[in-house]
């Protein structure tokens, strides 16, 4: 299964040089492997070649996978969140990307509380305005984040987008930088204290090379490391 290890060093190869174009140190992109339909042997493949953040984006299929995968590594969930999924998704992941709307606010933070756990998370934007996609619209960005200042077992961390797949990956330059203007004004901007900007997850196979350029520092790559899969 080399070719895990060999995918892994394309991607962080290519991470290296997009983040040297934009004036950036490679070790401050962190790299997320997404895993859904990957399994637990190719998984520890995975993190026997140093991968540190495993990214699903099913609760269910996690739960299936976690207890054959390598204890060292960080968990992070990555696909829309069921309100009736958070209690098992608060035991495993240390990061929600996924939070896109203020009842799952409410309810991870509740859960959080009776866990006594503080659950990070992260903002997720529809910022090219797909009917099809799940987050906010960029003009409902601050009254959801002072809206959540009140939940204090809930911390975000910054923001999350998903592109749509478009064969020329120039197009989504405009709209990463949108991304990034957004997440610099937040940065300069005065936060409730629970609220940090701190990761901007965005970038995936077909386009992280652009993400990054453009101030991503946090891809999420399934097929550039385990190659092409069926849904
Ligand atoms: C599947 C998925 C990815 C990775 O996609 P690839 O094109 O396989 O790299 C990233 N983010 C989310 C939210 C996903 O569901």
């Amino acid at each position: 299964m080399s070719y895990i290890r060999n995918n892994l060093k394309d991607v962080k190869n290519i991470i290296k040089k997009a983040a040297l174009k934009s004036n950036r140190n490679p070790e401050e992109i962190a790299l997320v492997a997404v895993t859904k339909t990957v399994g637990p042997n190719e998984i520890n493949e995975a993190i026997k070649a140093g991968v540190k953040i495993i990214g699903e984006n099913r609760v269910q299929e996690m739960l299936q996978k976690i207890d054959k995968v390598d204890k060292n590594v960080s968990w992070h969930m990555i696909g829309h969140l069921q309100t009736n999924k958070v209690k098992y998704a608060l035991k495993h992941f240390d990061l929600i990307h996924s939070l896109d709307r203020y009842s799952l606010a409410k309810e991870i933070n509740k859960r959080a509380q009776k866990e006594g756990k503080i659950q990070d998370t992260l903002l997720q934007l529809n910022i090219t305005g797909e009917k099809t996609k799940y987050g906010l619209k960029p003009d409902e960005v601050e009254d959801f984040i002072n809206g959540i200042g009140q939940f204090s077992f809930l911390r975000l961390k910054g923001l999350m987008t998903i592109m749509p797949y478009v064969a020329n990956t120039e197009e989504l330059r405009p709209y990463f930088r949108e991304m990034k203007r957004i997440f610099d004004h937040l940065q300069k901007a005065n936060l409730p204290k629970n609220v940090e900007m701190k990761y901007l997850s965005m970038g995936m196979t077909n386009d992280f090379e652009i993400a990054v350029e453009e101030g991503s520092n946090m891809v999420r790559i399934g097929t550039g490391i385990f190659g092409e899969r069926n849904y």
